[in-house]
């Protein structure tokens, strides 16, 4: 049979039933698992035997999530974590440890900046901010003997600038350390960046993926590409013998899965944040419809900034499906089916124009969310970024003035309708 195309994926990969077997996926409620042994178990717990010991490590219905999103990413292991934020925190920790140094692009979404910058020099991991357009020099400059890794958004949120994955992978391998992108924003439909050369990507499942606005949730995907062994002595979790299991070695008993096999025998055993597996059963499920749900997403959103730039309001939009984005060009490149539903833009007026338009919004709702098949809109400086400074909103991309605009599954004509009626609300408010 020929390799399936995404949509064929989204719905069978990661569950394949048997004769008689249930065609949904199955959801397996169960926090344990019997054995027939205490041989067996033992086996088990020193990683000789695969299989099943406790959901707090692994669950057979997160198994299966998290191997339909590994196909639909092109990589060779994968798992699922309670929230975006575990996935982004365990991709890095399972490589960089206090006295370690990892870079990171600027423009990230707000709760990563603040992991990062706060939480992460807590922990004794110092990371390094730079501009994902500052030139290779500047780049290269970032890198110490101790640095273990280059972070970066695909699509940054919420200032939707498309990073150059392939120049950021090539500057990450030329200094031995592996390129982590957050995909949550273009999702595999519209962006695969282990195309391009990144070795590992996360996703906060909260969004797109289940896309319907009821689980959060994280995942973490390995394309089995970086090699480990080849710079031992920067990764020696991964490559020395780790005492809590014999002194086995992950990249020799585990080959490609070792870095996934180690954040979930290591990080998920000792820090503990798995997905429940009932998020996990949802978000297979929103997983089935994310290929029509992306296309239609893509076609609506490009109609909304369209007509957004007819508005004689309009003080700037970024949106890099519009072809005069400054985006545009790398957005062709990375994702050239589409760019998602999101949009920054800022209205003249000021805030009370601005609050007023939000405030007037019908159809489109306030709310923290993003990604998801309801529109919503969100001022992040005084919303999700508002523990920033003026000087970390600049680093991070955020104007002050940007509103944030997430397109859902509704009538694009319904969308505008309510957009022009808000603004004639705000119009009138001012008047
Ligand atoms: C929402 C988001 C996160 C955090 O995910 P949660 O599921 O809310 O913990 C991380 N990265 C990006 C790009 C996001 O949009």
């Amino acid at each position: 049979m020929k390799k399936p195309e995404l949509g064929t994926l989204c719905i069978h990969a990661g569950y394949t039933p048997g004769n008689g077997e249930p065609r949904q996926m199955p959801l397996i409620q169960s926090t344990t698992f019997k054995y027939d042994s205490s041989d067996a178990m033992g086996r088990l717990f020193d990683l000789e035997d695969s299989g099943y010991f406790y959901t707090r490590l692994q669950n057979p219905t997160n198994d299966m999530v998290a191997a339909r999103l590994t196909a639909l990413e092109g990589g060779v292991a994968g798992m699922l974590t309670s929230s975006g934020q575990a996935a982004n925190l365990f991709a890095c920790h399972n490589i960089c440890q206090a006295g370690d140094h990892m870079i990171s692009t600027a423009a990230i979404y707000g709760g990563t900046f603040n992991l990062f910058a706060a939480s992460f020099a807590k922990m004794g991991i110092e990371v390094t901010f730079v501009d994902q357009n500052a030139s290779d020099e500047e780049l290269h400059a970032a890198f110490r003997p101790n640095t273990k890794l280059l972070f970066g958004e695909t699509l940054t949120n919420p200032g939707v600038q498309v990073l150059d994955i392939r120049r950021m992978a090539r500057i990450a391998h030329e200094h031995g350390v592996p390129l982590i992108v957050d995909n949550t924003f273009p999702t595999p439909i519209n962006c695969r960046p282990f195309e391009f050369g990144a070795d590992i990507v996360t996703h906060s499942t909260t969004k797109y993926l289940d896309g319907h606005g009821t689980t959060v949730g994280g995942a973490i995907i390995d394309s089995g590409n970086f090699d480990w062994d080849a710079h031992a002595s920067k990764f020696p979790g991964l490559t020395s013998p780790d005492p809590t299991y014999h002194g086995l070695v992950f990249t020799k008993a585990f080959g490609k899965a070792a870095y996934i096999t180690k954040a979930t025998v290591v990080l998920m055993r000792d820090l503990g944040a798995i997905q429940a597996p009932q998020n996990a059963f949802y978000l297979g499920l929103g997983i089935q419809t994310l290929n029509v749900r992306m296309k239609f997403i893509n076609n609506s959103a490009l109609e909304v900034a369209k007509y957004l730039q007819s508005v004689p309001e309009l003080k700037w939009i970024h949106y890099p499906g519009l072809e005069n984005d400054s985006y545009h060009t790398l957005a062709a490149e990375y994702m050239p089916g589409g760019c998602s539903g999101v949009m920054a833009l800022a209205l003249e007026g000021g805030r009370d124009f601005a609050n007023k338009f939000m405030d007037s919004l019908k159809l489109i709702t306030i709310e923290t969310h993003v990604d998801d098949c309801h529109s919503c809109i969100l001022h992040p400086a005084s919303h999700t970024h508002r523990q920033l400074n003026e000087k970390q909103l600049a680093e991070a991309g955020v104007d002050p003035d940007l509103m944030r605009l997430s397109i859902g599954l509704e009538d694009p004509k319904d969308i505008i309708a309510d957009i022009e009626q808000a603004l004639q609300a705000a119009r009138e408010f001012l008047a």
